[in-house]
């Protein structure tokens, strides 16, 4: 597999430092609020990312933390009047909720900040001991940012730029406006943990490196998070580890591009954060997973409701060729009949297709596309009626279902039976179409009774009726069905 590193900013093999067994850290949430579609596209990302390196046969250990102590988590806590614990957990249970209905794997380790607090002071004692960090009076640790030569290599940024927006903020004892805070001293009315510099809590980038060297042997093989992350929070991690340890920290760093919305950067200026929930609120969540993966994982990606609507447009035309297929082949087996060499051909031809996209920087967009072409593959063998009786049809459609399945389990996609998804989705279209389930019944009805009058042009006028509200109807042998479009 090819995959980008930005800390060399280019494509490289990748072969993880322990043969068929890949170490990755991925920075998890901050829990103060409920997650937004930036924290579910590199959640989605990352997880595609597990699930191939699982697919192409390594064992992954994935470690993905959760931030429980922090200034935002301290200060929702104040306003609500309650204590950061509460309100650490109760974003921590909420982003289990979102992400379970996103099909998000759950890491193999997920550790919290607040229970490696120890793993944390010792850190900072051996950046003290080895003069990479200095204590000052009021009890704050600081990271001595010059003192790490490779400072700002991985996010392209170098110390004089830096210098020329950093300042010391009143009340700060940097000996240098660079330096970064590894431990702070309690401020009344602040969790706190004791310490040999007295009362305090973490800074926030120490506990990804305390908790990644806890974890994982160093160099671990993959550092995951959102491009937004790079600087400082990854600097950061990259200069405690490598300068306490005099390792290599992390052997590929792999970075998701941002989400915009409606083409704004997302930002709390805008106020134009979406969470998950709003999204999900009206559309399934395979339908928003869909949508993430359909850009490659380093190109921004453009969050409006048209982009939405398509990938479940989409994703339904798979549905329902998948449910086609399925009902072909129902009550069948496999008969291993010889196909006929330019299927067999254009078969494993696109197989490899699919390989090759996933293994070049997982192209998920270029991976979609093949699953497309493999729609196209089982829609013309089932409108050929020849092909589709034959056995070696049906062999072909059975073959197909189970590269859906395999494909699928990589992407986390099309997993489910499919008249459960057909049914959810047209559930999900009447409530955001605001579809009057009892007047369509009623419009059908009256149609029933035109038709069965042999009045055709009132039975028309209805169906033309029911098409302007967003419902099509189809008559089948067993009765007439509905449908929103
Ligand atoms: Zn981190």
């Amino acid at each position: 597999m090819q995959i980008y590193n930005s800390l060399t900013r280019k494509k490289e093999e990748f072969i993880p430092l322990k043969p068929g067994h890949v170490s990755m850290y991925v920075c998890g949430i901050t829990a103060y609020d409920y997650c937004h579609i930036g924290h579910a596209r590199s959640a989605v990302v990352f997880d595609v990312l597990v699930r191939y390196l699982r697919y192409i046969g390594m064992q992954v250990t994935f470690v993905r933390n959760f931030t429980d102590v922090d200034d935002k988590i301290i200060n929702r806590a104040n306003r609500e009047g309650t204590d950061f614990e509460s309100i650490a957990r109760s974003y921590i249970d909420a982003f289990y909720t979102d992400m379970d209905r996103l099909g998000i794997l759950r890491a193999d380790i997920e550790p919290k900040a607040t229970e490696h607090i120890k793993e944390m002071i010792e850190l900072c004692e051996n950046l003290i001991a080895k003069k990479h960090a200095y204590s000052t009076p009021s009890g704050d640790v600081y990271f001595r940012v010059r003192s790490y030569a490779d400072y700002g290599k991985l996010s392209g940024r170098n110390i004089e730029d830096l210098m020329s927006g950093a300042r010391i903020e009143p009340g700060e004892e940097k000996e240098d406006p660079l330096d970064f805070a590894l431990w702070k001293g309690a401020k009344p009315g602040e969790p706190s943990w004791p310490s040999p510099w007295g009362p305090g809590r973490p800074g926030w980038h120490i506990e990804c490196s305390a908790m990644s060297e806890r974890y994982l042997p160093l160099p671990f093989d993959i550092h995951g998070g959102g491009q937004d992350l790079a600087f400082p929070h990854h600097e950061n991690e990259r200069a405690q580890t490598e300068a306490a340890t005099d390792k290599q920290f992390v052997r590929y760093w792999v970075h998701n591009g941002f989400v915009q919305i409606n083409s704004e950067k997302m930002s709390k200026s805008l106020n134009n954060f979406v969470t998950i929930r709003d999204i999900l609120a009206n559309y399934l969540p395979e339908v928003l997973r869909f949508f993430l993966i359909t850009k490659h994982y380093r190109s921004p990606l453009d969050y409006t409701s048209d982009a939405l609507e398509e990938s479940e447009r989409a994703l339904k035309r798979i549905y329902l060729t998948k449910t086609a297929a399925e009902a072909h082949v129902a009550g069948t087996k496999w008969t291993a009949t010889p196909l006929p060499a330019e299927i067999v051909v254009e078969a494993t031809a696109l197989e490899a297709k699919w390989d090759d996209s996933m293994a070049d920087d997982m192209n998920t967009a270029a991976a979609l596309g093949h699953v497309f072409v493999l729609m196209k593959i089982v829609n013309r063998i089932l409108e050929d009626k020849t092909l589709k009786k034959s056995e070696q049809g049906r062999d072909m459609i059975r073959h197909a279902l189970k590269l859906f399945e395999r494909w699928g389990e990589v992407l986390g996609l099309f997993l489910m039976p499919s008249s459960d998804f057909l049914t959810q989705l047209k559930e999900s279209r009447v409530l955001r179409r605001k579809i009057d389930t009892d007047l369509v019944q009623t419009k059908l009805q009256e149609r029933k009774e035109a038709r069965a009058a042999k009045d055709f042009a009132r039975s028309d006028a209805i169906r033309d009726e029911l098409l302007a509200l967003g419902v099509t109807i189809q008559d089948t042998a067993q009765g007439v069905q509905w449908d929103v479009e």
